[in-house]
Formats: structure tokens, sequence, C-alpha cells
């Protein structure tokens, strides 16, 4: 087609008849900037409406005897309003057309005493029967018709729900989108060929927005609800495979290959044996590091799974080779916790590992910064700091990420920066909360993953009971019991500080304890407002046995590693999320006793019920970050906030899996075919990717 659209999906909302400056920026709320946008308002449902009836068309189909219809409407004006007096309150009202009068009645309603008025125009929707004589609709549905939208009866239609606002009802909106819709998609060019449309029996693009706005049959608007989520998650698809070819490419890392000798120096260094799934995993690591295109793999496995060697096991082999390596965590606390570990693994040895983190005291951080950038500080952990623009390294080969869905794509990205002998680091990113597999083929889906799925020999499976707030002192009698076993405990709560929401806080929850049922223990608190040097303190501690409980916030979420501590009781339960419940019960059960977690809560939602219901019926991460994903949606767990990539519009992630994989093929032959996206017809798909998602992705300097 040749027309060009009266009306581009570029033009400000403005543009659409009848949008002013006030409603632009309610449609601004809804993240709707661009005609564009507007079109991809995608309906969040449909309501069925019927055809229009004249009322005495109604009376006639009425079947004979006692019958009643299947669903009509008719269209008229209030005559009179009754409410009769009796026991069951109700509302009649005659509606009158120009054919004749028909009754509607609805019971226990008494608010449509102020809603119903004599001379409103309605249309009324329901089955009609007659009733002592009377043409009647019970309980019918019904809406008021304004003068502006007194339109001509209709047909039967799916009427489209969109999502709205108090001030901008969906009706608005489907008035809004009727006025463009016509002239938008008409002759709207289509950026997917022809070869991948025609294979994947997809509607042409306009067809298929005008088949979601004003479906002719629930068939239809699926039809075009199919093609815009192929378009979504072709266009992620592409990004992150044009990414990922042209990190292959163009940038080189080290090669880190893994010799007999090098690997038996390593292994003498573990206080213990690898798992075989532990050796499987150091060995497809190994595989990638022994090659000069950089590495970008995912590593996971749940809490208590052993990652952290793995880890070892590979910045060990960059050491080996004379490079630098630097390990990543989300808190300091944990960056702390490394530091210390793979401290003591390296007692003898002739290197040291090196702690940066936010507070790391500025003339020992000059120093550390100095040795960084001469090369000869090899090993290091830290936290964010570590990519401070003033952190240059002298030649990193390998940089690790605990706990990956702390970090986002573009801070991925930032890690490419390359050495200054031009090549980059490999990346192995680790992560305890496990990727559902649907996302880490999107989101994540330039990585490689491999998966420790057996946790280290002599750990048995942490037990997980919620208990209702009134029972909370039987949860502190047990917790004194194991302590007077010689055990340890956590106890999480939800506040830092007093709060008016009646949430327990870290000091008064410990002075109510040590006032009452864990009178006579050593008990200490932590949260993330401490300074650091305090934390530090207290957990060394917790660590070395001095406290027995320990009250925090979740600070203590991730990866902190006290094999003595048994018991875990987290208070307000109710409040956490799926993923971040299934972490901190992975606090504890980590060395040999069994395990122990309390969810105290009292869930008021049915969300919430499921949510706790779910992780005490199960101990394994996979099926729980599924579950979450199914409760809370892909939008909550990796969101735009932990992805950096702005969230899909139309597809669903749950609901689409075979579309994804679909695009995900498509995406990966074009991308073979031309990997810049420098063809012809590519042009328009590729000026879409750079618009979407060439920032988060880093797209910029591909091509
Ligand atoms: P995560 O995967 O949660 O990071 P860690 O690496 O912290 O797990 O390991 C959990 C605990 O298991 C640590 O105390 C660690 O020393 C221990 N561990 C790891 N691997 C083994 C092993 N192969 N044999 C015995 N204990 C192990
Ligand atoms: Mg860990």
């Amino acid at each position: 087609m040749t027309d060009v659209p009266a009306i581009q999906i570029d033009d400000a909302i403005e543009a659409v008849p009848g949008v002013g400056p006030r409603t632009a920026a309610i449609l601004q709320r809804l993240a709707i900037g661009t005609v564009g946008d507007l079109l991809d308002h995608v309906p969040i449902r449909y309501e069925q409406e019927h055809a229009e009836a004249s009322i005495a068309e109604v009376d006639a189909s009425i079947p004979e005897e006692d019958g009643t219809t299947a669903n009509v409407a008719v269209r008229g004006e209030i005559a009179a309003i009754k409410i009769p007096p009796g026991r069951r309150p109700r509302i009649e009202a005659t509606l009158e057309d120009a054919s004749g009068r028909i009754q509607l009645v609805w019971f226990n309603a008494p608010w449509l005493r102020n809603k119903l008025r004599p001379g409103m125009s309605l249309v009324a929707e329901g089955r009609a029967k007659r009733y002592r004589g009377y043409l009647q609709l019970a309980n019918p549905q019904w809406r008021t018709v304004d003068e502006a939208e007194d339109l001509p009866a209709r047909d039967a239609r799916l009427r489209p729900v969109y999502a709205a606002s108090e001030d901008l009802p969906s009706r608005r909106i489907e008035e809004y989108i009727d006025r463009i819709l016509e002239p938008a998609t008409t002759g709207m060019e289509d950026p997917l060929p022809e070869r991948f449309r025609h294979a994947r029996a997809l509607r042409p693009l306009g067809e298929a927005y005008r088949a979601i706005h004003r479906p002719d049959s629930r068939r239809d608007a699926d039809d075009g609800r199919r093609r815009l989520a192929y378009d979504e998650l072709f266009l992620l698809q592409l990004g992150v495979m044009m990414k990922r070819r042209h990190l292959r490419s163009t940038l080189t890392a080290a090669a880190l290959e893994t010799t007999p000798d090098i690997n038996a120096r390593i292994r003498d260094r573990f206080p213990f044996e690898l798992t075989p799934d532990q050796i499987r995993v150091c060995a497809e690591i190994g595989n990638d590091l022994a090659r000069s295109i950089p590495t970008n793999r995912l590593l996971q496995g749940d809490v208590g799974a052993g990652k952290t060697a793995v880890a070892v096991h590979a910045m060990l082999l960059a050491a080996a080779h004379g490079h630098q390596a630097a390990l990543m965590a989300p808190t300091s606390i944990l960056a702390e916790q490394h530091h210390a570990s793979i401290g003591r693994m390296l007692e003898g040895a002739s290197l040291e590992i090196g702690l940066l983190t936010g507070s790391t005291p500025p003339a020992e951080k000059r120093a550390l910064l100095e040795r960084i950038a001469d090369g000869s500080q090899r090993l290091l952990v830290g936290t964010h700091a570590l990519l401070s623009e003033r952190t240059e390294f002298a030649d990193l080969a390998l940089v690790i990420i605990d706990e990956q869905h702390r970090f986002g794509v573009e801070q991925r990205s930032r890690l490419r920066r390359p050495n200054r002998d031009g090549r980059v680091p490999h990346v192995l990113v680790m992560t305890a909360t496990p990727i559902p597999r649907t996302l880490s083929l999107t989101v994540f889906g330039d990585l490689d993953v491999s998966a420790i799925r057996e946790l280290p020999p002599g750990r048995s499976p942490t037990v997980t009971r919620v208990v209702v707030p009134g029972k909370a002192p039987d949860v502190y009698g047990f917790l004194a019991d194991r302590v007077a076993a010689g055990e340890q405990g956590f106890v999480v709560v939800p506040a830092v500080e007093e709060s008016d929401a009646g949430l327990a806080d870290v000091e008064n929850h410990r002075a109510m304890l040590e006032a009452g049922p864990l009178a006579g223990l050593r008990l200490a608190g932590v949260h993330g407002r401490m300074k650091p040097d305090e934390r530090e303190a207290v957990m060394n501690r917790f660590r070395a046995g001095e406290i027995d409980v320990l009250v925090a916030t979740v600070v203590i979420e991730v990866g902190v590693d006290v094999p003595n501590a048994t018991v875990m009781v987290i208070e307000h339960a109710e409040r956490f999320g799926l993923a971040q419940l299934h972490q901190l019960r992975g606090r504890v059960g980590r060395g040999s006793a069994r395990g122990v977690c309390a969810l105290i809560g009292e869930p008021t939602t049915e969300e919430g019920r499921r949510r706790l219901e779910a992780i005490a019926s199960t101990d394994d991460g996979f099926e729980i970050a599924e579950l979450d994903l199914g409760i809370r949606g892909p939008g909550e767990l990796f969101g735009a906030r932990q992805s950096g990539l702005p969230p899909f519009r139309v597809a669903d992630l749950l609901a689409d899996l075979d579309l994804l994989r679909i695009a995900r093929e498509d995406a990966s032959s074009w991308i073979e075919d031309d990997p810049r996206l420098l063809g012809p017809d590519a042009m328009e798909i590729r000026r879409r990717l750079l618009e979407r998602y060439g920032a988060t992705l880093g797209l910029g300097d591909v091509g």
C-alpha cells in the first residue's frame, strides 16, 4: 500500500482529535504519550454486548408459556420509578421506547435509588420474561446513554475494556481509539518481513491493531493479540541476539585454560571435596574461560548449593594465569563474608584477596585502587564500588556477580568496559533465585546457563511451618531450646524503625524478646542503617558464637553463611515475597543439623495465603520461582526495575511461552543472515529496536 496514514504512530497524543493538554497529562500517567502508545494500549478484556432490539420485538420473542429469552438489550427512556414496600427491597423502573414498555426490576440494590431517575436514557441487558402480565427484565445490566453517545441501535459485539483510571474511564479511551484506529492503521508500514509473517500465520500489523481493538469475534481478538505479542517478544530477542553476536565477534577476553596441574592446585585449597555437580559446573565454566570469546554465563543454584566454591575456583584460575578477578556482591555484609571465607582458603598462599566497598576507609581505598591499577592486586571482592569510574583494572579477566537479580542488564554491560589492553573480562553471574525458564529466555536470553541442583552432602531440607501470631510464644520457646542445645537462630522483622503500621522493628522486637520469651539469651540486632563497621562487628560475634540470636531485617537475606544457625523465625511473614522467604530460609540448615523455619503471620489476602502455603509446601527453589512468577507475575519479579528493561505491554510470559520460542527462532535466523540488521528490509525494525532497547541493552555500539 502506498497511502501514507493521515495520523502517524510517532505523533504526539495531542494529535488525537479531542485530546487536549489535560487529557494528555492523564494519558501520560498510563504511559501513553504517542499515537503508537495509544494503539499499544490494548484491551484487558472484552464484554459481550448483545444486539439491541425494540421492546415489541423482545415481547414477541418470549417463548410460549412462562419462558425466558436469551440475553437481550433494549434502549429506552425511564418513564417511571417505583420503590414498592415489602420485605424484599426492590426498585422498579418502567422503560419505554417507541414500540412499548418493559419493567426493569432490581432486588437488593438500594443504591440504585440515587442513580436512576425518570427521563434518563438507558440501555438495559438481561433475560426477559413475562411476570404477572408485565414484560420484565430482572436484575438487568444497564448503562446510561448520554447524548454524545446517542448512536443508532447497535449490533451484537465484543466491547473492549481498557485499563483506565478514575478520571479517564475505559469508554473515553475507546472513543480516542475509535478516532485514530482507521487513519493510523490503514496503509501502516509493517516492519515484520512477509516471510516471517507468512511462516507463522501472523496478521499484518495494521490488521492486528484493528482486530485487537475492534474484534469481530474472540478468535479475531486472539489473532490480533498474538501478532502484537509476537512483535514484542521478537524485538527483544532480536536485540539480545544482536548484542550477543556483536560481543562474540568483536570483543576478546583472556583465554584461561584449566590445566590438570592448575586444577589440582586449586582443588587443594578447598576444605571439602567438591560435589559432582560442582565439578561439572566448574568444567562448563572452565570450557568457556579457556576461549578468548568473552564468557557470559549464568550460574543457578539454590541457596546453600555451594556456588561460592565454583566462583572461587574460577577466580583462582584467572589468578593462576596472572590475571585479575573480581567478585561482586549485592551488600557489604556479603562482600565482607566472602572476603573472610576466601581469605581463609588462601591462608599460606602468596595471594591475598582485597575488599572494596563503599565503606572502605579513604587511605586504604587509595592504596587498594593503586594496586588494582598496577595489577598487583589480583583477587578482589566488593560491592557496586567495584563498578565506580575510579576503579581502573590493569588486567581484569573475570568478573563474578553474586546474586544476579540485584544487577540489571545495564550494569552488566558496564562490566564490559575493556581493560587497558583492549580485552574485556569474562562475566559469570550467580543467582540463588532461580530464574524461571521463561525469563531466562528473554531478559537473560544472552546468557548461557549452568545449574547446581544437588546440595553438598549431609544436608537435610529445612522444615517450614506457618504459625499464627497467637502461637509465637511456642516458636520462641523452641528457639530457646535450640540455643540451649548449642545452636543459633535468626529472627527477621520487616521494619528497621518503629513505624505507624504497627510492625515489629529491630530494636523494639529485640527488647521485647529479651524481656520475655528469650530472657537470658544473648541477642543483638542488625539492619541496613547501621554503620558498616558496627554491623560487621555484630556479624563477626554471631559467627564466633558470641551471640545466640540475631534480630535482623532482610539485610541477612542473601548469602549469610553461619552453619551453626538452625532456626529462622520470620515475623509478619505475609509481608515478604516468595523468593525472599526462600532466601531467608536458606540462611539456616547450612550445617549438618536440620534447619527449621517458622513463618509467623496471618495473611489477610488470598494471595498472601497462597504464598505462605506455597513456601511451606516445597523446598525446591526452581518450583518456588515458577510459583512466584505465577502469583505475582513477571512484571513484579523481574520487572523494569530489576532487569532495566521496559515491560511488555501485550506479551505475557506465562501465557506466551510458545510464541516466545517461535520469536526466538525467527530472531536467531534473521541475525544469522544479517547480524547488524543493515539489510533494506530491516530498516524499520532496526529503528524500533534502537528506540526501545538501544539504551538498556547497550546497542549503541553495535552498529
Ligand atoms: P550458595 O550457593 O548459597 O552461595 P555457599 O557457597 O555459601 O552456597 O555454600 C553453602 C555452604 O556449603 C557453605 O558453608 C560452604 O562452605 C558449604 N559447601 C559448599 N560446597 C561444599 C562441599 N562440596 N562439601 C561440603 N560443604 C560445602
Ligand atoms: Mg552465596
